[in-house]
């Protein structure tokens, strides 16, 4: 069977080396000659408009999947009319639109935090009076990592954050005071089947993620019962096929979901190491309507990503129980070129073991759990 990805970055990397154990082949459509799927793949160079580098990707594919959510939804579309694309597209087109998301999500009976759309400046008076202040200025579209959101502290500063983000279509949605943040993976196969991960807690650095522990330190168990109903009404609602994963704002014993990403996520990297069967395969899985994994934890685990330079790879390969992958990337401020997984037997060692390689990796902004 022949994978298409659509997307060559990490993610359809680490998709394929899960796929190759199970006698799997792939093939990535990237703009990008260097993608690091390239490395382990073939990839075919385009732009992801380009129809008739599209019909020869998909010459001789089983299924097309994606891995990078930017990818233009009527590109899927356009190969949906050729063979299966999954997510299907219509998960794409929400994920890449903030309001369409957060109405879907609306929809399902997820609560969100309060927010108003401003796509012109007759929109701020409203916009203002329907979300508290302190609030974030975000981009309908094409926001990832922080980028394309601006702090809004007082009315005045409104229009000077909307100039900023370039006068496009936005979401003004209240700045949450949440205690911490979490996401969770869900699994909807084609024949229907479902499985959840355990929340993880995630901590960011400048609006990237930095770490995820699993599980999430202190989730109660109604919280994780919480966050796979509303996983489970999204996987439902879109007919979903592949890994969903939901990032959440915890306050108190409340969820309030942020986004959502419909492929397989870096909140999930620990999986590799840390679960019976990591995101990636039973993305793949779930694709091909393959019976699910089990997604019982092999202990205790924590992921934590290497951004924008590397450290000396001895440093982390001599801690016991530290499990090093990098992408293959060139060097740049804030770029994602790896991750670590640590695994232990209890959450006191794994949090040891996360402080010690947070005193070696450098980020951004200090980081601490
Ligand atoms: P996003 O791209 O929406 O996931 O935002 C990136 C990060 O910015 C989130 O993981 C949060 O740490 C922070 N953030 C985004 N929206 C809000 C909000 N409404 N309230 C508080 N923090 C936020």
């Amino acid at each position: 069977m022949r994978i298409g990805i659509l997307g060559g970055g990490q993610l359809g990397r680490m998709l394929a080396l899960a796929g190759y154990p199970l006698g799997l082949h792939f093939r990535g459509l990237d703009p990008a000659p260097e993608a690091p799927l390239g490395h382990v793949a073939e990839l075919l160079v385009a732009s992801y408009d380009d129809r008739l580098a599209l019909e020869q990707f998909a010459t001789g594919l089983d299924c097309v999947t994606y891995e990078f959510e930017n990818v233009p939804g009527t590109t899927a579309e356009f190969l949906a009319t050729r063979l299966p694309v999954l997510p299907p597209p219509v998960a794409l087109f929400r994920a890449q639109d903030r309001l369409e998301e957060k109405q879907l999500f609306e929809s399902c009976g997820i609560p969100v935090p309060r927010y108003a759309p401003i796509s012109s400046p007759e929109d701020f008076g409203p916009a203002i009076e329907t979300v508290p202040l302190p609030a974030v200025l975000k981009t309908r579209r094409f926001g990832y990592d922080g980028h394309g959101q601006k702090r809004v502290r007082q009315p005045a500063e409104l229009p000077r954050a909307w100039e900023e983000l370039g006068r496009v279509s936005c979401l003004l949605e209240e700045f949450v005071p949440f205690d911490y943040e979490v996401s969770l993976l869900g699994a909807r196969s084609r024949t229907g089947e479902i499985a959840f991960y355990p929340l993880v807690e995630n901590r960011h650095t400048e609006g990237i993620l930095a770490v995820s522990r699993a599980p999430a330190p202190r989730a109660s168990r109604t919280l994780q019962e919480q966050a796979e109903r509303s996983v489970a009404a999204l996987l439902e609602e879109l007919s979903y096929v592949g890994i969903l994963a939901v990032e959440f704002f915890v306050v108190g014993e409340t969820l309030l979901a942020n986004e959502m990403a419909p492929r397989v996520h870096n909140s999930g990297h620990w999986t590799i190491e840390g679960a019976e069967t990591s995101q990636f395969e039973q993305h793949l899985r779930a694709i091909l309507g393959w019976p699910l994994g089990s997604t019982a934890m092999r202990g205790y685990a924590a992921m934590i990503n290497l951004l924008g330079s590397l450290p000396p790879i001895e440093s982390l390969l001599a801690i016991p129980n530290v499990h090093v992958h990098l992408y293959g990337k060139t060097p740049r401020p804030r770029r994602k070129l790896g991750h670590v997984t640590i695994r232990a037997e209890s959450p006191e060692e794994r949090d040891e073991l996360v402080r010690l390689v947070l005193s070696i990796v450098e980020f951004p902004q200090p980081v601490t759990i």
